[in-house]
Parts: C-alpha cells; structure tokens; sequence
C-alpha cells in the first residue's frame, strides 16, 4: 500500500506493509532467514540476472526490509530507497554509484561531527575528496564545483546548531551544474522536511535517530528521488555506462528511475555488504508508526526549553531555529512549516568549565553521544563528538567550547526546564 494521495499518519503505518501473505500475521514478520529457496534453476537464474525480482539472500534483500525501504521511500516521496547498516554507511552507499577516484563532492561546513571526519578524511582512502562551503553563502556553493564535482551534500536540518538549509535554493544550484543534491534529512524526517519535493535527488538518513526514535538501532537508509537523467551526461557511468561490476549491465537504460536503486542493491550491498539486519529493520518500522506524533512534541517541547534558556541570564544565546529571535525564522516559515525539530544548542556563561559541569550534573537528560531519542539528551560537543576537529573547524560547524548541545526528548517539558535549571545553577556557581 503505497497510495500516494494517503496522509502521512496513514502512510507511516501502513506503507509498504500487508498482512503476511503466509500466515496472515497483522504485523510484518521478522524475517530471521540468510537465504531463500529458488523454485527452480530458471528462476534462481532470473534473479541472478536481475530479469525477476525476489530474494536470493539477505545481504541483498530481505522481506522485513524490504516492507522498511518501501516506507521511507514513500514517506519521503522517492521511488525506491536501500538500507544500511548505519547513518554513515548510508552516505557512502549515495556516493559510490556517483563518484570514481579523483572526483570530489561539495559539502556543508555544518555536518554531524562524523560526517565531517568521514568526508574530510576517510573518503580519501577512495580517491574521493570533500570541498567544505558555508550553504549559506549559495555563490560559493556553485564556485567551489569543478569539471570533477560529482554530488552535492548538506543536512536540511544540521546538527549541532539546527541550523536550517535553504534546500531549494542549493537543488537550484545542483540543477544547473548537472549534478544530484544529496540531502541528510536525519533531523528533519520526512514529517518535518521532504527535501526531493525541494529539488534533492538522494535523501539519506541515519535509522539510528528520530525513525526509529528510542535509541535500540543503528541503520542507515539512502531514498532515491527517481527524478535524475544519468545519462544527460558523461558523469556517471557506473549508472549510464555498461558496468563491468555486472556482466557489462547498463543500469539507467535497464531499470530507468529506478537505476540508483537497482545499483545500490546490485552493486553497493552486493559488494560492500553494509546491510541492515531484518530485526534492526523490525525495530525502525515500529518507530515510524508513531513519527508524527513523536516529532510533533519533540517540537513542542524543543520550543519551551529554547524560549526558557533564551530568557535565562547564565546563558548567552541558543540557536534553535524555531525561536522567533532567529536568523532561520523566516526561512523556517518559509520551508520547515511543522517547526525547526528538536536539536540546537546553547551557550553557557562560564565557557567550557561550566558545559562540563552542566553535563555532570543534569538528571533527567543523558550525558550521551546520540541524538532523536524519546529520552532527553544532553553532550558538550567540543569535548565529544567534534573533538577530532580543529578549533576552527568547531566554530564553523558550530560546536565551539562555550556550548551544549540538546536532543529534546518527549518528556513532560516543565520536568526539563527544572532539571536544566539545577544543573545551571551548579555550573555557573
Ligand atoms: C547520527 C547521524 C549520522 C550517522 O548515523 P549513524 O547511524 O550513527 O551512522 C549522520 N548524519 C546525522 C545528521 C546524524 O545525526
């Protein structure tokens, strides 16, 4: 069931899923199985061909994920999506059909800590490299690309700040060099943001936040838009040329848009092997039944704590975007109408002493390394998870010593707010 003219509450429950069609279980079965019996050798053959679809085995494509790919591709209004074992691997699994060695993507200074790490260093070990631009600044977007600028890549929502991207605007800048935008829509989900209706070719997500939404998995999912011509031109032939990866295959004259997709299970998953386990993809789906109603309160609540914090005078400023003080408050009406999600961050009078000890001290938050979790989390970026970075990289990923980051869980709001006053109080005495 994937009627596109059904509303989000009805899809995020229903897309993608049906009773199972051998015992009539309401609720997709875990499909605990490596592989999957071929009726005969003809069939085996045509699956292994790529003429039939089915299930070989489970690195490839397994019934419970698949019911997963189904319901975030029609979520975020892709035509197809592969899942992957995490966040990070998802974005990798987006830039291998697209990039061949000495070819480079332009990326958002405001990235998760490890994504910056991943593209700053550890795509180099491919041949790939990372070109860093302020998405605020769109001409520099467009003057950072070159002949070999194969992807565009950026958070709609970004972490840590919340700072928010003006997606059409940069799919206006992708459109014109002939390159896909990659659009991370960890923070925003498609409740909050559907960047393909913006322009964005490939939507990637960290499974491990706010779809499944409780903190129990670690996956990854890359959504494919459909709306991408591969072979307008030369720049990408692992999609429009014959692949040698499968017997000289040509992915866009075979499978037309559906191609990126095809690739990822063909070649990405087949190859790289950074599948997602069929229990992993069982806890996800549970979560994305209840993603509205989560990330409305998330919202609501985010909003509370923001305002509080923005009043209080041991605190010096807050960057959450659904604040009507913010810089993002126009583009937020504009663009994230449902509100700016529930992650930002704020500075601490007292600099780096009192984020540590503001961290310390809290009890209802978690002093914790994740972020999109039913529970409210606290961490002091600096010292964790963009500590890898220079001082200067921290500042323009706005992670700099003098604040902490939130993950605004959906807990009773007034609750929060007295436990981030304790703990203030103790780091600013
Ligand atoms: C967590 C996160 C990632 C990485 O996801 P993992 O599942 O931890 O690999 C990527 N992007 C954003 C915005 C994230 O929050």
């Amino acid at each position: 069931m994937s009627n596109p003219t059904f509303g989000f509450d009805t899809l995020q429950i229903h897309a993608g899923a049906r009773p199972d069609p051998a015992t009539g279980a309401r609720q997709t079965p875990i499909y605990q199985t490596t592989a999957y019996v071929f009726r005969d050798a003809d069939h085996a053959a045509a699956l292994f061909n790529l003429q039939e679809v089915g299930f070989i085995y489970s690195r490839l494509t397994n019934p419970t994920v698949a019911v997963l790919q189904e319901r975030v591709a029609t979520l975020e209004g892709g035509v197809g999506a592969v899942c992957c074992s995490s966040g990070h691997a998802a974005q990798i699994m987006a830039l291998f059909p697209l990039m061949r060695p000495g070819d480079n993507v332009v990326v958002s200074t405001r990235l998760y800590g490890g994504s910056i790490t991943q593209f700053s260093h550890t795509i180099k070990r491919f041949g790939w490299s990372a070109t860093f631009v302020d998405f605020d600044d769109i001409d520099a977007i467009k003057a950072a690309a070159d002949d070999n600028t194969k992807a565009i890549f950026c958070e709609s929502i970004s972490n840590p700040g919340g700072y928010l991207t003006d997606i059409p605007a940069v799919a206006a800048v992708a459109d014109s060099l002939g390159i896909p935008l990659i659009v991370d829509n960890t923070l925003a989900t498609p409740y909050l943001c559907k960047p393909i209706e913006m322009g964005a070719t490939l939507v990637v997500h960290s499974l491990t936040k706010y779809l499944t939404g409780n903190g129990t998995v670690t996956g990854g999912v890359v959504v494919d838009s459909g709306n991408f011509d591969w072979s307008a031109s030369d720049k990408f032939p692992s999609l429009s040329q014959p692949e040698p990866a499968y017997h000289g295959l040509k992915f866009h004259e075979t499978f037309g848009n559906l191609a990126f997709t095809f690739h990822g299970i063909a070649i990405g998953l087949r190859d790289l092997g950074m599948t997602l386990n069929p229990q992993a993809a069982h806890y996800t789906l549970m979560g994305i039944e209840t993603l509205s109603l989560r990330m409305q309160r998330h919202v609501e609540n985010a909003e509370k704590v923001a305002a509080w914090l923005e009043a209080d005078p041991r605190v010096d400023f807050v960057t959450y975007a659904g604040l009507p003080s913010s810089p993002y408050a126009a583009r937020k009406a504009a663009i994230y109408p449902k509100g700016a999600g529930a992650l930002f961050t704020f500075a601490v009078k007292g600099g780096y002493e009192a984020c540590v000890k503001l961290v310390d001290n809290v009890e209802i938050f978690s002093h914790v390394a994740n972020l999109g979790d039913t529970r409210s989390l606290i961490i002091h970026s600096a010292s964790t998870t963009h500590r890898q970075l220079s001082p200067e990289q921290q500042e323009a990923a706005g992670a700099g010593a003098n604040v902490v980051r939130l993950s605004i869980g959906i807990e009773d709001p007034d609750d929060l707010i007295r436990d981030l006053d304790q703990a203030l109080a103790v780091a600013t005495s």
